[in-house]
Formats: C-alpha cells, sequence, structure tokens
C-alpha cells in the first residue's frame, strides 16, 4: 500500500536496535583469506570447538569413528602472523579468523610406490605445528585431550584451498545475475579435484573463490565442458613450529 496511508502508532514504533552494539550477521558472505603461509593462535578455549564425530575410512584399516575441532568465529582461529609481503597486500589480515576443520582422520601420506603411511592432519598440528612432547594418543579422546591442552598457543601452517567437482551431487550453474545456482536440469559434477596449484586466479591477481570447472563429462557420442560453478574451501597444511614466523 501507500506509505502515506499506513497508520503508524509513534508510541509503538520505537526503534529498539542498539546501534553501538550491532552483531556481525549471521550467514553474513565474508571473502576467505586468500592462501598463504600464516602465524595462528587457537581459541583460548577449545572444549566447546569440537565436532559430531564421524566415519572415516582409512584405506585398507578400514572404518573408523573420528573427531574434528571446527574453528569458527565462536571458536576462532586468529591470524596474529603474516609474511611482510602478505601483509603488504592484505593489511588486516592481523586479526582476521578461518573457518576450517582440523582432523585426527589418517590419510596415506607415502610417496607413489612407498607401502602406506596413515597420517592425520591433526598429528602434524599437535606434534609438528605446536610441539606436543609426550605420550601419543591411542584414541579420539586422547586426541581431544591432548589439543585441549594447547588452547591460546601459537602454530604456523599454510592455508590453502581446494575445491571437487562432486559427481553424486547436482552441480551448481551460474545464474547469469551474478551467483549461482543448483542446475534445474538435474546434472550432476564431472569428479574433477582442485589442488592449491591448480585453482585459477582472477584477473587481479588473487585466486578466485567461484570457478568454473573445466573438467570434462562423458556423454552420449563424446565429451562436452562440464561448466559447473564450483566453491573453494580453505584446508590447513604444513603445520610448523610458532618460531618459524619470527622475523616476519
Ligand atoms: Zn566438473
Amino acid at each position: 500500500m501507500d506509505y502515506r496511508q499506513l497508520k503508524l502508532d509513534k508510541s509503538k514504533g520505537k526503534t529498539a536496535v542498539d546501534y553501538e552494539h550491532v552483531p556481525e550477521q549471521r550467514g553474513e558472505f565474508k571473502a576467505l583469506l586468500q592462501p598463504g603461509d600464516f602465524l595462528f593462535r587457537l581459541p583460548k578455549n577449545l572444549d566447546l570447538a569440537w565436532a559430531e564425530p564421524f566415519e572415516a575410512n582409512v584405506g585398507d584399516k578400514g572404518k573408523f569413528e573420528r573427531i574434528a575441532v571446527q574453528f569458527d568465529p565462536e571458536h576462532p582461529l586468529t591470524v596474529v602472523g603474516a609474511p611482510p609481503a602478505l601483509r603488504a597486500a592484505n593489511p588486516g589480515v592481523i586479526g582476521e579468523t578461518v573457518r576450517v576443520r582440523v582432523a585426527n582422520a589418517e590419510r596415506n601420506r607415502a610417496r607413489k610406490g612407498d607401502p602406506a603411511a596413515y597420517v592425520s592432519d591433526m598429528y602434524y598440528l599437535l606434534f609438528e605445528g605446536l610441539g606436543l612432547d609426550g605420550k601419543k594418543p591411542d584414541e579420539n579422546m586422547e586426541w581431544i585431550m591432548a589439543l585441549n591442552a594447547f588452547a591460546g598457543k601459537e602454530f604456523v601452517a599454510a592455508l590453502t584451498w581446494s575445491s571437487f567437482c562432486s559427481e553424486r551431487n547436482t552441480r551448481y550453474i551460474d545464474d547469469g545475475q551474478g551467483g549461482t545456482t543448483e542446475d534445474p536440469d538435474g546434472t550432476k559434477g564431472c569428479g574433477t579435484r582442485y589442488y592449491q596449484s591448480q585453482l585459477p586466479r582472477g584477473e587481479d591477481g588473487l585466486f578466485a573463490e567461484r570457478f568454473t570447472c573445466g573438467g570434462k563429462k562423458q556423454v552420449d557420442g563424446g565429451t562436452v565442458d562440464c561448466g559447473a560453478s564450483l566453491r573453494c574451501f580453505p584446508n590447513l597444511e604444513r603445520f610448523r613450529k610458532a618460531s618459524f614466523a619470527e622475523g616476519w
């Protein structure tokens, strides 16, 4: 209706917002931090930062229950240091938080041809990044207690991005309006995985958080470009001690 015909009761219409204390919107879009080495500080308290246990396949060893710590704005993994070039490129980077998981699910780290060697990211975080020099955890609760003991401590890691074009899920495509939408035809992705070194950069030299999949899909009579719109996800790799950041 015409706003001039609204019957407004001025005695009941007072704004209730405390303009001095407006929190960030939940679910608000926040650009991912560009990849690179950072000095990170763990949350002051890790007790509440744990995600639901999940089932993980560990190569030929079978299925295991595994756990992960989930860093988010309420349980922040905070950037407290970055190499000079990174700070120059992004002066606001110190104090940024990253949304990332670190799990104790083992993956094979052996070189091609060598016998399998299953190690988790949480192992590298604890033993390489935080310098744990004690009993090696034998089961999930011991991993949790070991990491909880390092609340507030610092380590260096590489923030990397990766992406995956799932063959199981309906692909997302460009909606022609600067966003993306689920493919109305229900076409699925092509199965291509993208690691950091394979991710495209935009014209500004920055890695693009969303990009168009360059994979191929088999169809009747040959192959076609996949063309799905993919999102990048942040990961932590190459954990090192905080002393690595001396001189940054
Ligand atoms: Zn694809």
